[in-house]
């Protein structure tokens, strides 16, 4: 385990086993219809790469570079959608892919933006980790891979001031690394 973390949340075993569930969900559910998966960058990226992977019915993907300012590990509430797609989404349903739900200030942003996009036939919501404590706008998940308690996690993606992404696992960041004045 790196020294930085305090504890493993979800093992890279219980990671994989809850992505296909994920992606047999999605199959089911949405067969039939033209599918967009939209990543949210950066944080969904390893996530996004297991649970394309997982869904077995004809998809296209698409990715989406969103931003939310803050201090250490707290979001303020700015939420920059850096880079859209600019490809015709009419007629599609929009998977929109994150790695954690926490204020949900990030997935209402960009949800509101797509449903603005006249044309799509549907939006729909899926990430990995859905922290319910901290919600500041109503908003839940349509597809949720687990809960977690209010404690910052890293790891299979998430990050603590861009470093810790490509640890395999979740794990929660030791209190003490948290020091410095980098955005969230
Ligand atoms: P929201 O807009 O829902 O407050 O936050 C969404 C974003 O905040 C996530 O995409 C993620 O970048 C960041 N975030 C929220 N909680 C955590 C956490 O526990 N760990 C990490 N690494 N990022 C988090
Ligand atoms: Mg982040």
């Amino acid at each position: 385990m790196h020294r930085d973390i305090e504890r493993v949340l979800f093992s890279e075993d219980a990671i994989r086993a809850r992505v296909t569930e994920l992606g047999a969900s999605i199959t089911e559910d949405l067969s039939g219809q033209d599918v967009v998966l939209l990543a949210l960058l950066k944080g969904s990226v390893i996530f996004f790469a297991d649970l394309m992977r997982s869904v077995s019915s004809q998809i296209r993907v698409d990715f989406a570079w969103v931003s939310s300012y803050g201090d250490r590990t707290e979001s303020r509430g700015t939420v920059d959608l850096k880079v859209f797609p600019d490809e015709d989404l009419g007629g599609k349903t929009v998977v929109v892919v994150d790695d954690i739900l926490d204020t949900g200030r990030t997935l209402a942003a960009v949800v509101e933006r797509l449903r603005q996009d006249q044309g799509v036939a549907a939006v729909k919501t899926c990430v990995l980790l859905d922290k319910a404590a901290r919600r500041v706008i109503d908003l839940g998940a349509d597809y949720v891979g687990f809960e977690v308690d209010d404690v910052f996690v890293v790891g299979y993606g998430l990050d603590h001031a861009d470093r810790y992404r490509n640890l395999p696992y979740i794990g929660v960041l030791k209190a003490d690394c948290y020091g410095g004045d980098e955005a969230s």
